[in-house]
């Protein structure tokens, strides 16, 4: 069975993917690979970051594999805090302080509308491949729910009257940017003969 290596750690992740590649991939985290090390990620767009860590564990590993990479962008702050999400707060990387600063920001704004952006990069031994996976919505007043990670409790999916907290990992999975990436990136390796 041939071997793709997603360039991450984060249980979730990995196991949503397997469960729609099982039989058709062996998928290995960093930690299978033996990468202990943290990927570079030093680029300033989605795009640059997914292929920046794609390609480094391709040449340093030897292994076939991808990388994500997702920001929140809002479009009364110009597409902020994108690329920065995790870190739009501070380096200390704190999704409750990012959620303070998001609001602080728009406090006064009536303008609300904002998508999650997922890139995932596809790095095999002949290129490296690109697909992305996009959910708008809106940045509501208060916290709601206390499911999920990240910007969840404030951004509510266009048609949905739940926040993406309130819902449960599958519902959320099946309409969600990071659920729509991989989704084409599942489409492209069932379909396509990539060697
Ligand atoms: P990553 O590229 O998946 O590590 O995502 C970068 C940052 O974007 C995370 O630290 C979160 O702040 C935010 N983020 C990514 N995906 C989601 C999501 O599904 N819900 C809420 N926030 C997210």
């Amino acid at each position: 069975m041939r071997v793709l290596c997603f360039a991450t750690n984060n249980s979730n992740k990995l196991s949503e993917i397997e469960a729609i590649l099982e039989g058709e991939f062996q998928i290995r985290s960093l930690t299978d690979i033996g990468c202990k090390e943290e990927l570079p990620e030093t680029q300033n767009t989605l795009e640059g970051n997914s292929k920046q860590k794609s390609r480094f564990v391709f040449e340093n590993y030897k292994q076939e594999c991808f990388a994500d990479d997702t920001g929140l962008e809002v479009e009364a702050l110009g597409g902020e805090p994108g690329v920065f999400s995790a870190r739009f707060a501070g380096e200390h990387r704190n999704n409750e302080d990012n959620i303070d600063l998001l609001l602080k920001k728009l406090e006064k704004k009536k303008n609300r509308k904002a998508q999650f952006r997922t890139v995932i990069t596809l790095t095999t031994n002949n290129a490296d491949y690109q697909f992305e996976g996009t959910v708008a919505g809106q940045i509501i007043f208060e916290r709601k729910g206390k499911k999920g990670f990240g910007y969840d409790s404030v951004f509510m999916p266009d048609g949905y009257r739940t926040t993406f907290a309130e819902m449960t990992e599958q519902e959320k999975n099946s309409i969600s940017h990071r659920g729509r990436a991989i989704k084409k990136l599942v489409d492209f390796l069932l379909t396509n003969n990539i060697n």
